[in-house]
């Protein structure tokens, strides 16, 4: 028998008892001729006292040890004395006193130390040797987070009716939006399956198949350009309702996630509930993005009309050209030096903006690069328009109302972190719904797919298709939490007719729709129920909950930023042999 306990466990409760335990070395010191282990194994950490009365041949091992080997300790639980109790410390208030020591297996020297922080070491090095990195407490901890995570949606869903279902890794192209992986069929010359980019197609056949309520812990493929937080391939709890509308589905995502707040992470607080719902629209003239992080204020105003016979000339121009004249009120930012509104100017180009006037309210007066371009007149309707008062620095974006929109929306979020504004526990979820349901691809020249093609549009303006696709709206739905957007989904086509013409909207030829999708088509001809659903993205969400800054930190063995397997080393070369029998060639 290795152990009869785990290190983690043992409270004062267990003082007296004699008790097996098998971990790592997670730290050792020397005092006095009695050394000291932290033994450690995923449940956590105990105080290991050697003392010199153990016979020779186990104190001579004991002198050998070092950080990371594995032991085996057969011990007494014994209380510490009063001063020497460690409150920091969940097993803390014992200590284990050895009697016996056998070493289950020596450790190099590691790379890095298993007890520091992540942030020391270089994340490649980290990633090269994640099994050591993922003994780490925090790494652990995100591991558990994660499963938990996980259980609580399979319970939840469970005793919702759904059930679960597994479906194929190698299958067809299924658009997401992004570029495909391709598996070479070794049977089938010059043949490919595609890993798919989401279930979409297999769930919704599901329902066709009458199973009602489906979900699937599932993985997904994307070939995208690995900026920012990417991973090649990524997790979502994939679900799909038959017979439902657009708030069934809400309501019942809505639902999982409020109860499994408290479960698994009960100092994480929902800003408010019900969630708020906004529409597109609404989202991007308030806030600027359709991820709107709803924890702080400094919502985006309009103060064209304040404007409306402005001698300020880019106030002006931007009027007669039919642009608008946004406005932030930055709080506690009236004192901005003039280095760091040039610095916050270019962030604002590389938004889109093409100048950033401002006005900061001191007690002095109006200071700022507009306040000799306005009136008194002008601040004062200004100020009694957007309650801006002395301390406060009003940030103008002049320009087409997409424009000013989105560089209002990246500003927002540059004083979000500039100033605190956003507390880390709280959970801003909300709904961003009427999407719209084409976006027209200028450099194309085409329309796309605003969701996936398989979006049903709202039934009152499917006559709009064709006469003017833009204004078109979606039964497409977005869930977000502090700027991510964290699941989206929507009420699907499920008659042949709208499909077929989505295809062809999307400039597809009637054999390229039958050869990509015509196991969909056809399937919508055997009574395909109305359905929809949605899918959440699982790492994001936890690594929300976990307080990490990336995905990264909670997939056990993630790809680097160069989309690299660096622990294993791929991609990598194969042998000749195998792409012969792939029929490959490279050229
Ligand atoms: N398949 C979609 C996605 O991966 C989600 C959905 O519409 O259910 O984003």
């Amino acid at each position: 028998m290795y152990r009869t306990h785990t290190c983690g466990e043992l409270r004062a409760s267990h003082a007296g008892q004699t008790i097996t335990l098998s971990g790592w070395v997670h730290r050792r010191r020397d005092h006095g001729g009695v050394a000291f282990f932290d033994l450690r194994d995923r449940s956590g950490l105990v105080q290991v006292t050697i003392n010199p009365d153990l016979p020779k041949e186990s104190l001579d091992l004991v002198n050998n040890v070092r950080m990371e080997w594995v032991l085996q300790i057969e011990g007494i639980v014994q209380l510490r004395p009063d001063g020497m109790k460690n409150p920091k410390m969940d097993t803390g208030e014992i200590e284990i006193i050895a009697r016996e020591v056998k070493i289950l297996n020596p450790s190099k020297t590691p790379p890095f130390m298993v007890s520091g922080d992540n942030d020391l070491v270089d994340e490649n090095t980290r990633l090269k040797y994640r099994y050591l990195d993922l003994r780490r407490e925090r790494m652990t901890r995100n591991m558990v987070l994660r499963h938990k995570v996980i259980k609580f949606m399979r319970d939840y869903l469970d005793e919702q009716g759904f059930i679960e279902i597994e479906t194929p890794i190698m299958f067809k192209a299924t658009p997401e939006g992004a570029r495909d992986y391709l598996v070479p069929s070794r049977v089938y010359p010059g043949q490919f399956y595609a890993l798919p980019q989401s279930p979409q197609q297999l769930k919704q056949l599901l329902m066709v198949a009458g199973m009602d309520k489906y979900f699937q812990i599932a993985r997904c493929f994307r070939d995208e350009d690995l900026r920012g937080d990417r991973q090649p391939e990524f997790t979502q709890l994939d679900l799909e309702m038959s017979f439902v509308h657009r708030d069934d589905v809400l309501a019942l995502v809505e639902d999982l996630f409020t109860k499994m707040l408290p479960a698994v992470t009960p100092h994480k607080k929902l800003l408010s509930s019900p969630w708020p719902k906004f529409s597109y629209r609404e989202v991007l003239e308030r806030f600027g993005s359709d991820k709107p992080d709803l924890r702080f204020g400094m919502e985006l105003m309009d103060v064209s009309d304040v404007f409306a016979k402005s001698e300020f000339r880019v106030f002006q121009s931007t009027l007669e050209a039919g642009g608008v004249i946004k406005c932030i009120i930055a709080p506690r930012s009236a004192d901005m030096s003039r280095k760091e509104v040039d610095a916050l100017t270019e962030v604002a180009k590389t938004l889109g903006a093409k100048g950033m006037p401002t006005l900061a309210i001191t007690a002095e007066g109006v200071k700022g690069s507009a306040s000799k371009f306005v009136t008194a007149e002008e601040v004062e309707s200004l100020k009694s328009k957007t309650g801006a008062g002395v301390g406060d620095l009003i940030i103008f974006a002049t320009d087409e109302r997409k424009v000013a929109n989105k560089v209002l929306g990246g500003l927002r979020l540059w004083f979000r972190d500039k100033l605190d504004l956003a507390d880390k526990d709280m959970m801003a979820f909300a709904w961003i719904v009427d999407f719209p349901f084409f976006a027209y691809n200028e450099e194309n020249k085409a329309w796309e797919s605003e969701h996936h093609p398989f979006t049903m549009p709202k039934m009152e303006d499917l006559d709009k298709f064709d006469t003017d696709p833009g204004a078109v709206a979606s039964d497409a739905y977005d869930m977000v939490c502090n700027g991510y957007e964290t699941a989206s989904g929507s009420i699907r086509i499920h008659r042949r007719d709208i499909q077929m013409k989505m295809f062809q909207m999307l400039g597809m030829s009637d054999e390229e729709i039958q050869a990509k999708f015509g196991h969909m088509l056809e399937a919508f001809e055997y009574g395909a129920p109305p359905h929809g659903g949605m899918a959440p993205g699982i790492d994001r969400l936890v690594m929300l909950l976990a307080d990490e800054p990336n995905i990264r930190e909670v997939i056990a063995f993630p790809k680097n930023q160069a989309g690299r397997d660096v622990m294993a080393d791929a991609p990598s070369e194969v042998e000749p042999k195998q792409l012969k029998e792939l029929h490959i060639k490279f050229e």
